[in-house]
């Protein structure tokens, strides 16, 4: 039986210290050890408010977590994460999430080191056929500390630890495990990450959670959970219970637990800390709704757009894609002539989709689109938005060819538009922006 701690947070430090008791302590870290703490910073604004809530791993318990440490006189400890940034810059984008959530205080205060996956030397390793790059240092580390946060995701289904080791990727492995063969596709990757690291702890923090994530897009709640466990597996599995889907519907849970040899429920675990995982939390949603046809997400249906086919995001769509899509999406939102239906058309992003046939025009989103179809014979008016990432004046350009009317000051507005999901939680005291912040 795998030991998993299912707890209230209720104060600082000593919640998590309750949670990590109950998981069987730190006696495996001594003093001499190197630790890794990886956390979920999945996206980062800079100057400009949005929802951390659900979306990053709170400041609150990295701080915690190092507390806990430092009380066993360990001296070695790095924070590990790769921020995607869409343009390279000479401040990364994790030494602005440092910087916004005061990490940097905690660099200072406790001697911790920071390394970004993105800028570090990568090497590459091979388990269970699989052959993936990932950061260099974390292959150095005696425990790696998982801190996933308590979502769902609108491509895997939950986004916990075996997703958040994803983030040691380099760039490149990220989008390996985007393919587009049913073989090796996200599932497979997701699944194989543990033949490539071993976390000693993880640590899902609930204290906000998130539906249809990753991103700021999703709903928050405050929820107060913290979950702990050595065993990475259990602990998504938990996870997982806690948001109301059963792990066996998870296609990277079901399939991890074939290649351990282990059962997707959680008949295996033993639950420590008193609260009932199936009933402790409401359901958290997971996908964006379609309309009845199929053919239109509901947030476009609602929003009265018309003349516009747009599915559902798969699995091949990779990184840089899932964020470029908000330019497009938006753009439609922002569109001064929404109004009136659009000239009929067709949306194609990620690496699997294909032309109807149907339509006068159809929008090619990214490389691989562009590669896979623009000299498809189905397609009427093809118009692409060429690049890895997607080039956002190509995308000014695609709209201005497609009759989509945008406001002349559009990317500029796409900067602050991340200041709109902050209005879901204004003024709501149980949504506290200090849990972002160290103090
Ligand atoms: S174009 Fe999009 S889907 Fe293709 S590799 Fe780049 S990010 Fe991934």
């Amino acid at each position: 039986m795998y030991d998993v701690a299912v707890v209230r947070y209720e104060r600082p430090l000593e919640s998590l210290r309750e949670a990590v008791e109950l998981a069987g302590g730190l006696e495996s870290i001594s003093r001499d050890s190197k630790v890794f703490i990886k956390p979920n910073f999945c996206q980062w604004y800079e100057g400009v408010s949005f929802p951390k809530y659900g979306v990053l791993t709170t400041a609150r318990l990295i701080e915690d977590m190092v507390l806990l440490l430092k009380e066993r006189d360990v001296t070695d400890i790095t924070l590990v994460e790769g921020v995607v940034e869409i343009e390279r810059k000479p401040e990364s984008m994790l030494q602005k999430v440092a910087r916004g959530m005061g990490l940097d205080i905690l660099a200072n205060r406790y001697g911790m080191k920071m390394i970004d996956v993105l800028r570090s030397p990568s090497a590459r390793v091979t388990a269970g056929g699989v052959t993936i790059s990932v950061n260099r240092d974390v292959l150095q580390a005696d425990h790696l500390i998982n801190m996933p946060v308590l979502k769902t995701h609108s491509q895997t289904v939950v986004s916990l630890g075996l997703k958040n080791l994803k983030g040691l990727l380099s760039i490149p492995s990220r989008k390996k495990c985007h393919s587009i063969n049913p073989h090796t596709d996200l599932t497979y990757h997701l699944a194989k990450l543990l033949d490539f690291f071993s976390p000693s702890l993880t640590i899902m923090d609930g204290i906000y959670t998130l539906e249809r994530g990753p991103l700021i897009t999703g709903r928050a709640y405050r929820s107060n959970i913290i979950i702990a466990s050595k065993d990475p597996y259990s602990a998504d599995k938990v996870g997982t219970t806690l948001l109301g889907i059963g792990p066996d519907t998870v296609p990277h849970l079901t399939l991890a637990a074939t290649n351990l040899g282990r059962t997707p429920d959680l008949s295996d675990i033993n639950i420590r800390g008193g609260i009932d995982v199936r009933t402790a939390l409401k359901p958290h949603l997971w996908e964006f709704e379609q309309n009845e046809s199929g053919d239109l997400p509901m947030y476009f249906e609602r929003a009265g757009v018309r003349g516009l086919t747009y599915p559902q995001a798969d699995t091949t769509m990779c990184t840089y894609c899932a964020d470029f899509i908000y330019y497009v999406i938006w753009g439609v939102l922002m569109a001064e002539n929404r109004d009136k239906p659009f000239d009929d058309i067709e949306v194609l992003h990620g690496k699997a989709l294909d032309p109807s046939g149907i339509h006068k025009h159809t929008l090619l989103v990214g490389q691989c689109q562009v590669k896979r179809n623009s000299k498809n014979p189905l397609i009427n008016h093809c118009v692409n938005i060429n690049g890895c990432p997607p080039s956002r004046e190509g995308l000014l350009e695609a709209y201005a060819e497609l009759g989509i009317d945008l406001p002349h000051d559009f990317l500029e507005r796409m900067r602050t538009s991340s200041e709109t999901y902050m209005k879901r939680y204004a003024g709501n005291p149980e949504f506290d922006e200090s849990f972002y912040k160290i103090q």
